[in-house]
């Protein structure tokens, strides 16, 4: 007795098992964030902000003041905690001088990001 599995079940059986694979996947975010978007015309965090907003522009700034310390070299890592809570990582930064980003990176989870525009903002340590 032989029992012939149709093609079509197979098909059907390695799908699931790649949807199964990519819904349970951990998900990485990188976080692109364009530091003007944060500030107001003076340069400042608004205090009108809600505090989602203002939590992200402090620690974009945060990110900022540590990488541009050393510029373009800066001590890779930092004191920063991770933005996932639940993380007792730290970042570490580089600074891509070519296109002017800001990478950072958590040394323990997955999160990790890329800021622009933070040229000239109060948090720019560089010596120009
Ligand atoms: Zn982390």
């Amino acid at each position: 007795m032989h029992t012939r599995i149709p093609s079509s079940a197979l098909y059907i059986s390695q799908s699931l098992l790649l949807l199964y694979l990519t819904l349970t996947q951990k998900k990485s975010t990188m976080y692109i964030s364009n530091l003007q978007h944060f500030l107001n015309e003076q340069g400042n965090i608004p205090s009108e902000m809600p505090y989602e907003g203002r939590e992200m522009a402090g620690f974009l700034a945060l990110i900022v003041d540590a990488a541009t310390i050393g510029y373009p070299n800066p001590e890779p890592q930092t004191v920063i905690k991770c933005i996932n809570k639940e993380c007792k990582g730290t970042l570490n930064v580089k600074v891509d001088t070519r296109d002017g980003f800001i990478f950072w990176k958590c040394n323990t989870c997955r999160e990790e990001g890329r800021i622009s525009d933070w040229q000239k903002t109060k948090w720019d340590n560089r010596k120009l």
